[in-house]
């Protein structure tokens, strides 16, 4: 397609379905283009052999129905605006951890029981446990009442400072404290603070220390009251409903469609140009891109180029996504498992595993009497790059890798290489390829000290060009990107003149 829009998006993720969705249904004529076949980027399904895969993500909030949740129940907010359905099933537990030395814990939605578990562990922590856990509840229960807007709109920052003065400035004050430093003002036992780290690195890949408290009291606060649930169907169903959405409004998205250069003049987006040579001219671009991909790929010069050093880059992932037979999965097995064999080497490469079983929770993404395990660690792309991709010595690396981890799964799943019938393997190049992410990346992260302000937010060097994702504020996790999804969307809406209503 050829022409003008009002607003061109680069990329199906959560993060440009979601504020294209909200674009279009405040009539500003939204057109998204990705290159895959299928939306949802890292938060797609994909179905092989009668089982459907999550491709990335399968631990979620956002979707309680309670309206004291505030911002922190979006995508409930976002599907009932659309009139669009996700049904949910709720998870009782967010993760089981499997630690050292015997060390296994279950993050319940129940606070108590978690809290009460913890204690049993750590006895002479219990006072410290409940202080530092409540920290997080208070910054859950600031962020819970406010509603969500860009940080760059300083329409909504008077309006919200206004409405909840005290708030605003209690919680900008905790934006410059980190989870570490605050779990140290009350907790001494140093295998307690390696728990803390672990619950940190379980959806930020980094320590507590360089983890900014603001983002733990979403997650680990918000596990025990909008709670986890699991979209029936499994992930796709979340990029889908955006879609459905989308299209209602009259928007659409172009799939198998690239964009290779965002077309700047004179320091302003005026449009893109698709692999096929077309050209769409718009008033603004929404990049749902990483920062590298979208500065270092798709605008040509080097005026805005983003150095490797600028941020730090997470790592990507080794994945391996298997069919196996029911029985090896006992009575009472938790659905998300973390797995530490030793906290010398939980950061490193490949240290932690972290393995899900959604057909627990929906049996009808495998055929009768079989399960899905999606497990994964951390990797990079020079960690294969000494392989041509599709070569034998390829496979057989791959398969080598994924034995080991089965075998290291073991510890909590006995007889699992003999149960397993289906084996898709997936290193951090197939993450760059499919997902167009500068080395397969997790994402960029903060480097320790820096505030949770300083990441990039949705306004970008070129005039008209927007960010949502990822790389943006607040951060990784289908929550977070909805979160950017929904500023990118009321920043641009409101450039417009067409403010979009509070969420
Ligand atoms: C293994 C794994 C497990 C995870 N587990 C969880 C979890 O349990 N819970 C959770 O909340 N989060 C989890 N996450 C993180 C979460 O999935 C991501 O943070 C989130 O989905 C990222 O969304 P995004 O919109 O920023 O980008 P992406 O998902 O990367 O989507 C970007 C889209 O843009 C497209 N695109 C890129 N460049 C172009 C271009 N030039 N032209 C056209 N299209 C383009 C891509 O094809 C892609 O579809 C996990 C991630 C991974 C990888």
């Amino acid at each position: 397609m050829s022409g003008q829009v009002n607003v061109v998006v680069i990329g199906a993720g959560i993060g440009g379905l979601t504020a294209a969705a909200l674009l279009q249904e405040r009539g500003i004529n939204t057109v998204v283009f990705e290159k895959n076949d299928y939306p949802g980027g890292s938060c797609a399904s994909f179905s092989r052999n009668g089982y459907t895969f999550d491709a990335g993500a399968s631990v979620f909030y956002g979707f309680s129905d309670n309206d004291r949740s505030g911002t922190l129940n979006l995508h409930t907010r976002i599907f009932r605006k659309l009139g669009v359905v996700v049904e949910t099933v709720p998870d009782p537990v967010q993760i089981h951890y499997h630690l050292p030395k015997g060390f296994s814990i279950e993050a319940s939605f129940d606070r108590q029981q978690f809290l009460a578990s913890l204690a049993m562990r750590f006895p002479e922590e219990k006072d410290g446990i409940e202080k530092f856990y409540r920290e997080l509840e208070d910054v859950y229960e600031i962020l819970s009442s406010l509603p969500a807007g860009s940080l760059e709109d300083v329409a909504h920052l008077a309006s919200v400072g206004g409405r909840y003065p005290l708030k605003t400035v209690m919680l900008a004050l905790k934006t410059f404290r980190s989870m570490g430093k605050t779990a140290r003002r009350y907790i001494r036992n140093e295998e307690l603070l390696r728990f803390i780290d672990i619950e940190s690195y379980s959806w930020a890949v980094q320590d507590a220390l360089s983890t900014p408290l603001v983002n733990a009291g979403i997650c680990l606060a918000d596990r025990h009251h909008g709670g986890i649930n699991y979209p029936l169907g499994g992930s796709g169903k979340i990029p889908e409903a955006l879609c459905r959405g989308l299209e209602k409004f009259g928007g659409n998205v172009h799939y198998r469609s690239e964009v290779k250069e965002i077309v700047v003049e004179n320091g302003e987006a005026k449009g893109v140009r698709l692999s096929n040579g077309e050209i769409v001219h718009a008033q603004a671009v929404i990049t749902n891109a990483t920062v590298w991909d979208t500065f270092n790929r798709m605008i040509p010069g080097s005026r805005y180029r983003v150095s490797e050093d600028r941020f730090l880059r997470a790592p990507s992932w080794f994945q391996m996504f298997l069919g196996i037979d029911a029985r090896v999965i006992p009575a009472g097995f938790n659905v998300h498992h973390i797995l530490v064999d030793d906290w010398k080497t939980y950061d490193s490469l490949g240290g932690t595993i972290y393995f899900s079983a959604p057909t627990i929770l929906d049996p009808s993404l495998a055929p009768q009497g079989k399960h899905i395990i999606h497990a994964f660690v951390t990797s990079e792309t020079t960690e294969w790059e000494c392989h041509v991709r599709g070569s034998a010595a390829y496979r057989d690396a791959k398969q080598r890798y994924a034995d080991s981890l089965i075998s290291r799964t073991e510890k909590i799943l006995p007889g699992l290489a003999e149960a397993v019938e289906l084996k898709i393997l997936a290193t951090p190049q197939t993450h760059e390829r499919y997902l167009h992410r500068h080395k397969g990346s997790y994402g960029a992260l903060l480097k320790p000290g820096q505030n949770i302000l300083q990441k990039p937010q949705n306004r970008t060097p070129v005039r008209n060009l927007f960010a949502t994702g990822d790389s943006t504020f607040p951060g990784q996790g289908v929550i977070a990107v909805t979160y950017s999804g929904v500023s990118c969307a009321s920043l641009v809406a409101r450039k417009m003149g067409k403010p979009l209503e509070y969420l």
